[in-house]
Parts: structure tokens; sequence; C-alpha cells
């Protein structure tokens, strides 16, 4: 049996039976449902969809609930999605949800947008976009586009330099926190926790409705990293979230931050998740590159204890082909791991 399992997120791709099936038989080990999308109805049926493979294949495949968190997002367009040219568009971002235009771009933080000063840099979809700010007014923001692209509705931002304001935990996270004690999810992770007290206050709204229940802090934010000894401490597993993590912190500092959680969640007994971009290539082509092999394989090696798949699997064209690409690899690199 491997050591190191799997955990795939379910979507448009892979929210049926007849691919999860095939991931199930391809070596799945727990299914991730991501609260950041999608409706209770659809997380209801994959629940059900695992749950019923469960018991024709006899197997345990658990299912972890992904928690949205303190996720600031572009709001809905009236028209269609905006491209946005670098240098040379000029946009405001407002936090009135009506005042949708052409150039004015409606996003859903309702803190002090003083906080958010001149010159500071917002990244949106995973840093694809970036703007930086030139002046600031009570409900919106006048900034200019550095990286330039599509920018569609519904995109999570990131400004990691300025400490937002958000209450403790979000009134989506308690409703989607009920629905996963409900149908008693075997993980719940929490989304841009900040310390050990964020930790600890999901812990007691989860642990009483579902003991059993693990909790995983994903860990996304120079707070969160700063943090991590009283993370791994309060929380039951850590999730390297390398997305949100590769645009809160200089991208080239992203494996050796990895390396380190990994090492501390193995002495402190905790387990440990390495996610994101693992076979990124495999959204849209058959094989994954060698450097994508070689990040897995390395993982492994490096003592994570779960490899995580997203895009591949929830929108990619060859879901259960990844579940098998990640199996494969994990089988050949911890059988040679005594040679090394
Ligand atoms: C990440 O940012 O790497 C991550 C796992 O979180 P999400 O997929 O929710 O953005």
């Amino acid at each position: 049996m491997p050591r190191t399992q799997i955990i795939a997120t379910l979507g448009p791709a892979s929210n049926n039976y007849t691919v999860l099936r095939k991931m199930f038989t391809a070596g799945l080990d727990v299914a991730r449902l991501n609260f950041s999308h999608g409706s209770y109805d659809k997380h209801l049926e994959a629940i059900n969809l695992v749950r019923k493979l469960n018991s024709k294949y006899r197997r345990h495949i658990r299912i972890m609930q992904d928690l949205a968190g303190f996720r600031i997002r572009i709001g809905r367009f009236k028209g269609a999605n905006t491209r946005l040219l670098k240098n040379r568009t000029v946009v405001w971002l407002t936090n009135d949800a009506e005042a949708c235009g052409p150039r004015t771009i409606p996003f859903d933080y309702q803190g002090d947008l003083n906080r958010i000063r001149p010159g500071t840099l917002i990244y949106i979809d995973d840093g694809n976009l970036v703007l930086r700010v030139k002046s600031n007014l009570a409900n919106s923001i006048k900034a200019v586009v550095v990286e330039g692209g599509i920018l569609k509705e519904r995109k999570g931002i990131n400004i990691p330099d300025v400490d937002l304001e958000f209450e403790g935990i979000t009134t989506k996270d308690k409703k989607d926190i009920e629905f996963g004690i409900k149908h008693g999810v075997d993980y719940i992770a929490l989304s841009f926790v900040r310390d050990a007290n964020d930790v600890l206050q999901a812990a007691s709204l989860i642990k009483p409705g579902l003991p059993g229940c693990q909790i995983v802090a994903k860990i996304e934010s120079r707070q969160a990293i700063d943090n991590i000894d009283g993370i791994i401490d309060a929380a039951d597993g850590i999730m390297i979230a390398r997305g949100d993590m590769g645009v809160a912190v200089p991208i080239q500092e992203v494996p050796i931050i990895q390396k380190r959680i990994i090492k501390k969640s193995n002495a402190a007994g905790k387990f440990v998740i390495t996610a994101t971009q693992m076979l990124e290539h495999m959204t849209e082509h058959i094989k994954p590159t060698r450097a994508e092999v070689t990040d897995v394989a390395n993982a492994i090696i490096d003592g994570t204890d779960f490899v995580m798949l997203s895009a591949e699997t929830a929108v990619g064209r060859f879901p259960y082909q990844s579940v098998l690409m990640m199996n494969e690899i994990i089988k050949f690199t911890e059988k040679s791991m005594p040679e090394l």
C-alpha cells in the first residue's frame, strides 16, 4: 500500500458517476469539495456519489470540505468579461455591487479602502492580472493595469502588502460548516488562517457537532507562515496552499517554505498536504511536464502525507488520468526511496 495519499478536487469535469468511478479505481483517497464554488445541491450530489461508490467498491474514500475563508473576489458583471491592457487601462474597483460599468469593477471587500494606499499592488486570479493603485476614494480605488489579460467574474483577489480587516469566521463559512457537520465530512480545510486562534475558533464550531472531523489549516499568507508553529499545534493537519502562497510571498520562496512546513509537520506528528499545480499541465494535456513529475516526487521524498489535485480533476480534460499519473509517481518514488 502506498504511504502517500491522493486528494482530488471534484468539479464539472469529475462530479459524475463515470469519471468518479474511474478516479476511484485509479487510486483516489480523498475527494475535495471546494466551497468557493458550487451550490449546496451540487456538493450534496458529490457526497452522495462518493458514498454510493464507497459501498459498491467497499472503499472508504473520505470527503474534504474546503471552506472559502476571507477571500475577496471580483463581483458579478452586467456585461461580458473585460480585457485589461497593460499600462493602458485605468479601472475603478468599487465595493458598491451596483456600480458596474466597462471600467468600473465591483469587488466584495467591505473594509476601509483607505488602507489600500497608492502604489499598492492588487493581484487578481492567482496573480495573472496585476493592478497598481493610483488613488482611493470612499468606496472606490483608481488603479492602472500592470499585468493585463481577460478579467472574469468571481476571480479571487490578493493584496498581500495590506493588513485587511476581516471578521473572525465569515457568515458563509459558518453556514458551510453547518452543512459539513450535517453531512458528516471527514476533513474541513480552513482558508486564509492567520494564526492558531483562527484554527481554535473554527474547531469550537466543528468539533462539538462532528468530533471525528479533522481540521486542516491552509497556509497561504505571510502571516500564517510567520505563525506556523502555533498553527501546527492547533490543527490536525496542514495544507501548503501554493496557489495563494505564490502570490502572497515572492514565488521563489515557495519551495523552501514548503520544505520547512513539511519538516515541522512531520516532527509534530501532524499530517501535511502539498497542494496546487502539481500536475497542472494535465489540465489540458495527457502527460504532465518533467518538472511537475519531479515536484511530486520531491514532495513525497521530503515527507508529504498527501498530494493534491485541483484544476486537473475539477475542470481539466484528463481527470482520472491525472489521478492515475499521481499514483504511478507515488508507487515508483516510494519503492525507490530506500536506495536514495
Ligand atoms: C491554494 O491556494 O493553493 C489552494 C489550495 O486554495 P484554493 O484552491 O482554495 O485557492
